[in-house]
């Protein structure tokens, strides 16, 4: 059993100075002890609900092995993981290939998502992933498949034919010309009134527009099992830092201007976002120095989400309660026992320490050697990890290869009485 004080943060509480006693589950949270271990903060585990791991005919980009340690390096204990892999992720042949390689290198815990229209009932897979391509196509069947198996549809939303007819742009910085709002609310729009038709769970991945937190709200007070995510990059970027950024600024969906993004910010301050993912998307550094027709759209995060959160807190950019949009909420969402600070739930915890740091590329574990913070200061530091309970992080792994292993959502859909 071990033991550890510092300023934990509590459900329902936010941070408190309190004790953290547990084995592989949290056994008790009390006030004072003093044969405990004092630390600065104590977090629960964060749950990233998207990410992009690579791996299979994609290692160059990014693996399981490099990706889940950048997670664990990041304060993230369970990933959920995109299925636009080569080859995609539409056949139970890939997806057994694919848990095959996720089992046997993770550092984390690990759920997948599917391809559509492959959609099967294994406990590992949380749900299908639709992109823009896949919403030229009649989406009833896949609609009623995932409300009978409880299983969640992902949306990046964005209508295809509006993309076809939108502008081509010529460079980073007008990215965005690319992407018009419209394809967001029109897709958005859709995919709730699909979802409220067959009873189905839906979530807006990287919603970019507070129009869209709006939509997903007012589905739910109609009765639709509706969610939002919100990525770092769309609450704290417009277009307008392309310059700054530089290659990492491609990303879709696009970055919006720095207004929209301060509204939506403002909206997270608001409780109107109900998660925050990363859509970490590492690629080669090969690849982002290509020029800009060709170069493949994603930025890298998980590496400095811990530290990156905690700072943005004390700054007053984001309030405590991004904390819960990046652990107990997700957790909660896939129907799993973590991500909370708490008797009873697994002991996934990250130790923080005050020591200010300036991030270089040196300091990442993710094959894309990139970060949007390269250079920044940040006030905190990750000094541990643990997993389950184990000690899994401090000052690079403690835990081998493969010590992640698939989760399972225990989500079951409330069967009406009688
Ligand atoms: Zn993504």
């Amino acid at each position: 059993m071990t033991c550890l004080c510092g300023l934990a943060y509590l459900p329902s509480l936010g941070f408190e100075e309190a004790c953290v006693h547990f084995d592989s589950t949290v056994r008790r949270v009390f006030k004072a002890g003093d044969s405990c271990e004092r630390v600065d903060v104590i977090l629960p585990g964060f749950v990233d609900l998207h990410v992009h791991m690579r791996g299979m005919e994609q290692r160059h980009k990014g693996e399981w092995r490099t990706e889940s340690l950048a997670a664990l390096h990041g304060g993230v204990t369970v990933v959920v993981d995109m299925p636009n892999n080569l080859p995609k992720i539409d056949s139970p042949s890939a997806l057994e290939r694919k848990l095959r390689e996720a089992d046997g290198e993770s550092y984390v815990d690990f759920l997948l998502y599917t391809a559509y229209p492959f959609l099967p009932d294994d406990g590992y897979v949380a749900g299908i992933k639709l992109f823009p391509e896949d919403l030229r196509n009649d989406l009833n069947g896949i609609f009623s498949r995932a409300s009978s198996l409880g299983k969640i549809v992902v949306v990046h939303a964005e209508d295809p034919l509006i993309l076809d007819e939108a502008d081509r742009p010529t460079g980073v910085e007008d990215h965005w010309r690319g992407h018009p709002e419209l394809a967001e609310e029109l897709a958005v729009r859709r995919v709730l009134w699909l979802a409220a038709r067959h009873g189905s769970r839906v979530r807006i991945a990287h919603s970019t527009l507070p129009s869209t937190l709006r939509a997903v709200r007012d589905a739910r007070i109609r009765g639709v099992d509706a969610t939002s995510e919100v990525t770092p990059h769309h609450i704290m970027y417009g277009h307008e830092d392309s310059r700054s950024l530089g290659p990492l600024a491609k990303v879709n969906p696009p970055l919006r201007s720095r207004k929209i993004a301060d509204e939506l910010r403002g909206m997270v301050w608001a409780g109107m976002a109900d998660f925050l993912a990363t859509d970490h998307a590492p690629h080669s550094p090969e690849e982002k120095s290509m020029d800009y027709g060709a170069m493949p759209p994603g930025m890298p995060w998980l590496d400095v989400m811990a530290p990156l959160l905690m700072s943005s807190i004390g700054e007053g950019i984001l309030p405590a309660e991004v904390i819960d949009m990046y652990s107990s909420r997700p957790a909660a969402h896939l129907g799993l026992r973590r991500g909370r600070i708490a008797p009873g739930c697994g002991a996934d915890l990250v130790v923080l320490r005050k020591r200010p740091w300036v991030v270089s590329e040196d300091d990442l574990y993710t094959k894309a050697g990139s970060s949007p913070l390269i250079g920044r200061r940040l006030d905190w530091t990750v000094d541990r990890v643990y997993l389950r309970g184990e000690l899994a992080f401090q000052d690079g792994p403690v835990v081998g290869e493969g010590f992640g292993s698939p989760a399972s959502t225990s989500w079951t859909r409330a069967t009406p009485a009688g």
